[in-house]
């Protein structure tokens, strides 16, 4: 008689609709894993040995295979995480431009040719690949941010294990189709699934995996840079924020505003780098409130597969609770309410309405805490210099921007904000590409992600002495 093994899975829910089930998703056992692993590491040598223009060609035809399911692939998004599908549109088709960005990362300089002292001898530099890599990735960009580590790793000849969110976990099962479809060799793109805690540390701790490149929460970050530096493997840590935007009396409030509901409510306030403290000169204070809340009070909130909907869910129910206690916390801690702070009663999902607090003193929870919902707190300042000083009172360094049209104002900001993207007249959420993206103190390992950046994290240079 044959065993039949039994397959343990689990739900991924809608939050705008809690009792849809958008999929079943297997919790492999590590045993699973661990096979996963071997597999990866039998396929690198192989694929690190085909010309790296070749590897490009697989990541163009994987772009291909995105681009044809970019519909399905950005409606089950906005199902699994509640982001709107416009924006799900938006960041698939960004996963095309990265699959393509990196596919052409095959035909660049990857070394330097070094004077030598030895008049008989050529010293350059190559790259190397650093075998296989876990991916480790949130439920906030479903899509993007796994492409964004596993393009520039595939690209540079390593073979990667990607372990999503739980909650985006059929997302990712169809960006990873898409690698199959482009017939990938066996075992160079790989999906583990299944609990953060059990599946992503396993591959964590694996001997096997060579490096870990994660995006999360600090919390989780951290434990996984210990268990990565204790063991020697690389590891990249890219993590929470509490994004700044400054405005001044030399600002156009209009735009200001505008960027300010778009950068710190979009996503429903669940990009890293979503803006979360608004910090405004007092000459235009009273203006800017009055426009923002006018602004904030006309946002349409529901289903994200609505075409009229400005702002969806919170991904998960412990988002929900999470964004409904620092709420109630900052009342508690004497902000001013000005608008929101309630969930939506009439609606079932995972809804909260959006939110502005005034007068909050810097040191309490709404001004020091990663909240990772539609709550904007405002402060009065004095001028740039006291703007500054508060931007940069944080433990974290992801985003920044500030809103003027005095040059000497930008150019102090872009030099004395301590952030890894400075934006000027600009919304502090907005990554591009091709550009190094990551942040200072708290939100990072210090390292970048993206652009011709990702090169030093996904490969190791050698230096080579050649004497004739
Ligand atoms: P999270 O840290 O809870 O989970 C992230 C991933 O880690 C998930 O895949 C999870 O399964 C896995 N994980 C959990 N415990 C683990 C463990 N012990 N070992 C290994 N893996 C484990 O984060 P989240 O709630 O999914 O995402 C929200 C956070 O992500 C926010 O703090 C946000 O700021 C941050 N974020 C940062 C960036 C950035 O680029 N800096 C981008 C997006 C999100």
């Amino acid at each position: 008689m044959t065993q039949m093994k039994t397959r343990t899975t689990f739900q991924s829910i809608n939050p705008a609709r809690p009792t849809e089930v958008v999929g079943h998703v297997e919790d492999q056992s590590l045993e699973e894993i661990a096979e996963i692993v071997a597999r990866a590491k039998r396929a690198q040598l192989r694929w690190s040995k085909l010309p790296s223009p070749e590897r490009g060609m697989y990541l163009h035809r994987a772009a291909d295979q995105l681009q044809l399911q970019l519909e399905d692939i950005s409606i089950t998004m906005t199902k699994e995480m509640g982001k709107t599908l416009a924006e799900a549109k938006g960041e698939t088709a960004r996963g095309v431009a990265i699959l393509r960005y990196f596919a052409g990362e095959g035909m660049r300089e990857i070394g330097q040719v070094i004077p030598s002292t030895d008049a008989d001898a050529v010293m350059y530099t190559t790259r190397c690949p650093l075998g296989v890599i876990g991916a480790i990735t949130p439920w906030n960009f479903p899509v993007a941010i796994p492409l964004w580590k596993i393009a520039p790793a595939l690209a540079y000849g390593n073979t990667v294990i990607l372990k999503p969110a739980e909650e985006t976990s059929v997302t990712a099962q169809k960006v990873i189709a898409c690698f199959q479809e482009a017939q990938f060799p066996e075992g160079v793109v790989n999906l583990a699934t299944g609990q953060g805690s059990e599946i992503g540390k396993a591959l964590v701790e694996h001997p096997h995996v060579s490096a870990i490149t994660f995006t999360g929460s600090n919390l989780v970050g951290k434990q996984i840079g210990h268990s990565a530096l204790e063991r020697g493997a690389k590891y990249q840590l890219e993590m929470g924020g509490k994004n700044p935007v400054i405005v001044t009396k030399n600002a156009d409030l209009d735009v200001a505003v505008e960027a300010t509901i778009s950068g710190g409510l979009k996503s429903t306030g669940q990009k890293c780098t979503a803006t979360s403290r608004v910090i405004v000169e007092e000459d235009v204070y009273d203006d800017f409130k009055e426009k923002l809340l006018n602004a904030v009070e006309k946002i349409t909130v529901g289903d994200g597969l609505k075409a009229n909907t400005w702002m969806g869910p919170l991904a998960t129910k412990a988002q929900f609770q999470n964004v409904l206690e620092a709420i109630d916390k900052g009342k508690k801690e004497g902000a001013t309410l000005l608008t929101g702070g309630n969930r939506v009663s009439s609606l079932d999902g995972y809804f909260v309405e959006p939110t502005v607090f005034e007068t909050v003193d810097h040191s309490m929870s709404l001004a020091q805490e990663e909240i990772f919902g539609p709550v904007l707190a405002l402060f009065r300042v004095a001028g740039i210099k006291e703007a500054i000083e508060l931007a940069n009172d944080s433990i974290y360094g992801l985003s920044a921007s500030i809103f003027t049209t005095n040059i000497q104002e930008m150019l102090t900001f872009t030099s004395d904000m301590q952030a890894g993207l400075i934006r000027v007249n600009a919304e502090s959420a907005g990554v591009e590409l091709q550009a190094p993206f990551g942040g200072m103190k708290n939100s990072s390992s210090h390292s970048r992600e993206q652009g011709r950046a990702a090169i030093e994290f996904f490969t190791s240079v050698k230096t080579v002495f050649v004497k004739g």
